[in-house]
């Protein structure tokens, strides 16, 4: 069996652009301190909408495929070599938004059965035997039914791991603090009219915002390399993000800010220390001092 590293990070997403969104700067982080990183997302993000006037022809399968490669731009950005489409590329179609019909297909992700679904993850844990798992919260973050699903689906498999002899020391969710992001979007709404964006979100249209006290973990990247392959690595995935400069807009065109610092609620062990973590292995005794 190949020897892997002694830090090992697996992240569980739903669509391709949502761990680059989430985790950029950690992902970067951490590959290029030479931990194992595993990103395993759930679907192809196939019912995306499309942002580029040139790209709009696509869907379906064609663009399901494009994000595929959208998705390995931006690994190579964030310096990621393992990543994997859950139970393989096309095994769980997008659900698409929340009541829609599309939510009804049974290939979808939101109608895969969990433990089924949650297994194909055991595979992975088992194998790269991550220290630290990163995924959503129980809302997905915003209610997106892939998303939801990608929680349940990630929580599971931590269960049925440790069942099988394989524990994750460390689950964490995405978070982002409330009276930061407050801040940030202030200072959007000074800048806009020197932005190519017309509007701005608002703080309900971030997804997994909580009080800052729930806050147990930061990922500082302001200034840094990894800032800027976050960055890059966002642009990868030019069917669904616009990006420029600090601000980028999805779909919806509303403009939000790039989050260079990545915030987490640690949900199962236990925490290093009083205090924010600065490091998500942080209290776990691996092999190499970090
Ligand atoms: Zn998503």
């Amino acid at each position: 069996m190949k020897e892997l590293p002694a830090r090992r990070l697996l992240l569980v997403h739903a669509h391709p652009d949502d761990e680059s969104i989430n985790n950029g700067v950690t992902m970067a982080r951490y590959a290029a301190e030479g931990a194992h990183v595993t990103l395993v997302t759930c679907t192809l993000g196939e019912r995306g909408e499309v942002i580029p006037q040139g790209l709009a022809h696509l869907s379906g399968a064609a663009l399901g495929g494009h994000r595929r490669g959208e998705l390995a731009a931006a690994m190579r950005a964030l310096g990621v070599e393992d990543f994997r489409l859950l139970g393989g590329p096309g095994r769980f179609a997008d659900s698409g938004m929340m009541g829609l019909s599309d939510n009804d297909d049974p290939g979808c992700l939101w109608r895969a059965d969990v433990d089924e679904a949650a297994a194909l993850l055991v595979e992975v844990i088992r194998e790269v035997r991550p220290q630290v798992l990163v995924t959503y919260d129980p809302d997905g973050g915003y209610g997106h039914p892939d998303h939801i699903q990608a929680h349940r689906i990630a929580m599971r498999a931590v269960d049925l791991a440790a069942e099988a002899g394989c524990p994750v020391e460390k689950v964490y969710w995405n978070r982002v603090p409330r009276s930061r992001v407050e801040d940030d979007f202030a200072r959007l709404r000074a800048a806009l009219p020197d932005t190519p964006f017309d509007r701005a979100a608002g703080v309900e249209d971030v997804p997994g915002v909580v009080d800052d006290a729930r806050i147990t973990t930061e990922i500082r990247g302001e200034g840094t390399a990894y800032a800027a392959a976050k960055s890059a690595a966002m642009r990868a995935h030019a069917t669904q993000i616009t990006v420029d400069g600090p601000y980028f807009v999805l779909s919806n065109g509303l403009a939000q800010p790039v989050l260079t610092t990545e915030h987490y609620e640690l949900v199962r062990g236990a925490r290093a220390r009083d205090g924010v973590e600065s490091d998500l292995f942080a209290g776990i005794g691996t092999e190499e001092a970090s």
